[in-house]
C-alpha cells in the first residue's frame, strides 16, 4: 500500500513538472485580450502640441489621440472603447512594458535602437529634428550651438543625436516639453532640439520663440506595441488601420485640422 501511495506521488510530481511531455510556451495574445475586456488602453501624451495634449475639460485632443480612437474603431467598432493613459517622454516605454497600456501612440520615432525593444506599426507620420530659439536669436543653424547650451527632453532622440551632431555642446535636460520652454525663454539655455513639428506647436502658441527652418533628421512616427509574439496579432490589425485610413484619405484630414503638414 506504501509502495503505491510513492508511485502515486512521484506520478503526480512527474506530470506537474512537466517532465513527462515536451513543454508548451503559452503566450497571450494582446489582441484578443483587447476584444475580451473591450477596450482598449493606449499611452499618449498630454505635453506635446500638436501631438498629445489636453484641453481644460481634460479631454485628450492631438493626432496621436485621434490615430488612437481610430484604432478602437477598427478593433471593436466603436471609437469610445478606449482608456487614454499619460505618458511622457521619459517614462512611455516602461507603462508599455509594465502592461499600463496596450500601446504607445506618443510622438514615438522609429528607430534601429527602438526596434531591438519594441515593436512599431509602420509610420503615420515622418517628423524632423530642427532648432527653436528666442526670437531674434544670432542662432541660424545647428553649428552655431557649439558653444552654447541647448535643452533636449530626456528620452528622446535628439538626447542622443544633439551629442553627436554638436560634441562638446552643452546639454540642458528637461521633464517635459512645457518644462524645455520655460527654460529656453527664461534664458537658461540658447535653444531647443526637438522635432519640428513639437516645436512648431510651441512657436505656434508662444510668440517670443522662433523655429529655424533646416531639418537635421527623419523621424518616422509609428504605434508602438510590446516585442514579442503576443503583439503579432495586435500588430497586423493596427497596421491595417493605419492602411485603411490613409487610403480614405482620414489621416490626412485628421494632420489638417490639427495644422500639421
Ligand atoms: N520623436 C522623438 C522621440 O521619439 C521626440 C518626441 C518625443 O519626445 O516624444 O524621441
Amino acid at each position: 500500500m506504501i509502495k503505491k501511495i510513492f508511485l502515486l506521488l512521484m506520478l503526480v510530481v512527474f506530470v506537474c513538472c512537466g517532465c513527462g511531455k515536451k513543454q508548451q510556451e503559452v503566450y497571450t495574445n494582446d489582441l484578443q485580450t483587447i476584444i475580451e475586456r473591450d477596450k482598449l488602453i493606449v499611452g499618449v501624451k498630454t505635453d506635446t502640441y500638436p501631438f498629445g495634449y489636453k484641453d481644460k475639460k481634460g479631454r485628450y485632443l492631438g493626432y496621436d489621440p485621434a490615430l488612437g480612437r481610430l484604432i478602437a474603431k477598427g478593433i471593436l467598432g466603436d471609437e469610445k472603447k478606449i482608456q487614454f493613459v499619460p505618458v511622457t517622454t521619459s517614462d512611455r516605454m516602461m507603462k508599455l512594458y509594465s502592461g499600463d497600456v496596450d500601446m504607445l501612440i506618443a510622438t514615438m520615432s522609429i528607430t534601429p535602437k527602438r526596434k531591438q525593444l519594441i515593436m512599431f506599426s509602420k509610420p503615420y507620420h515622418v517628423a524632423g529634428q530642427a532648432v527653436l530659439v528666442k526670437k531674434g536669436s544670432l542662432i541660424k543653424n545647428l553649428q552655431d550651438l557649439s558653444d552654447k547650451k541647448v535643452i533636449i527632453v530626456f528620452g528622446s532622440t535628439s538626447e542622443k543625436s544633439i551629442r553627436l551632431a554638436v560634441p562638446g555642446v552643452g546639454i540642458v535636460g528637461a521633464k517635459t516639453y512645457p518644462a524645455a520652454l520655460q527654460l529656453l525663454k527664461s534664458g537658461k539655455a540658447d535653444a531647443i532640439v526637438s522635432d519640428d513639428t513639437i516645436l512648431l506647436g510651441m512657436a505656434l502658441r508662444d510668440k517670443s520663440v522662433e523655429l529655424l527652418p533646416k531639418r537635421y533628421s527623419k523621424e518616422p512616427y509609428g504605434v508602438a506595441l510590446r516585442n514579442g509574439p503576443e503583439s503579432v496579432d495586435l500588430l497586423t490589425a493596427v497596421n491595417n488601420v493605419i492602411d485603411i485610413e490613409t487610403h480614405n484619405g482620414h489621416l490626412k484630414k485628421i494632420k489638417a485640422s490639427y495644422g500639421i503638414k
